[in-house]
């Protein structure tokens, strides 16, 4: 299984805080049956990890693995939460997409959807690349008006889910509409946003078992296919987009 949202880089952001934390995380990780995990540093206006600082850490922390005896291999990605100049960044060679892939993650602020986000997520289209919308689950307006995400989505967008939020882990609501954006089509991957092995851990084996008896096999399947063609450059599968219906509608007439 290929993970591709992890905090797992030592000492640069809210994940590892050393290299014992990593090497902790990657047997966890071992043991769930992840054989590869992309390192997602944030880079927002706390953590400034840029593609020069994650490329070093991801080849040290891949050595001190293989010393350590883990079957885990660590690939380059980075969080960066939107702002105006990632564009201009990125022409800095500072953005570093998923695996050097046409991916790149983009995460919004927890509490709404920039306004410039549609046309900045249709320039990097532009330039090649496809944005994958990390943890919409978890976007207080994106809950409240799930169709802001819909038109990203069927503007092109792919967007990931966490897999604790799978689980309930960050509450009924969070599980919930999970669930809806399976159902809508409205996700792609599901990954662990790991920062650890305690409160935030992987639960990645505990996500796809959920997912199996919710929705069956089948999507167990794709979200790991998608995992994997993503890491090799690949297209990915895509459902059609739907709208998500808001439940518990009554009609008077
Ligand atoms: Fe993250």
């Amino acid at each position: 299984m290929v993970d591709i949202h992890c905090h797992i880089l030592p000492g640069i952001d809210d994940g590892a805080k050393n290299v014992e934390d990593s090497l902790t995380m990657a047997r966890e990780a071992e043991k769930q049956g992840i054989h590869t995990i992309i390192a997602t540093p944030h880079l927002n206006h706390q953590y400034n990890n840029r593609k020069d600082i994650i490329v070093n850490r991801v080849v040290e922390l891949n050595q001190a693995i293989r010393e350590a005896g883990i079957e885990v291999t660590i690939l380059p990605g980075q969080e960066p939460r939107i702002y105006g100049e990632l564009l201009d960044d990125l022409d800095k060679d500072q953005i570093q997409t998923l695996n050097d892939s046409q991916y790149i993650f983009i995460e919004f602020p927890s509490n709404h959807v920039p306004r410039y986000s549609e046309k900045l997520l249709f320039d990097l289209q532009l330039r090649g690349l496809t944005p994958i919308i990390v943890h919409p689950e978890r976007n207080a307006e994106i809950m409240e008006r799930p169709e802001v995400l819909y038109r990203l989505v069927e503007k092109g967008a792919l967007t990931q889910v966490t897999a604790s939020s799978m689980c309930g882990y960050f509450g009924k609501k969070i599980k919930s509409f999970s669930e809806q954006l399976i159902e809508a089509n409205l996700t792609h991957f599901i990954a662990s946003d790991a920062h650890n092995v305690g409160s935030r851990g992987f639960k990645m084996d505990e996500a796809f078992t959920t997912i199996d008896s919710q929705f069956g096999i089948d999507y167990v399947y794709l979200f790991k296919e998608n995992a994997e063609l993503l890491i090799e450059g690949k297209n990915v599968i895509k459902e059609m987009p739907m709208e998500i219906k808001k439940k518990k509608r009554f009609l008077f007439f």
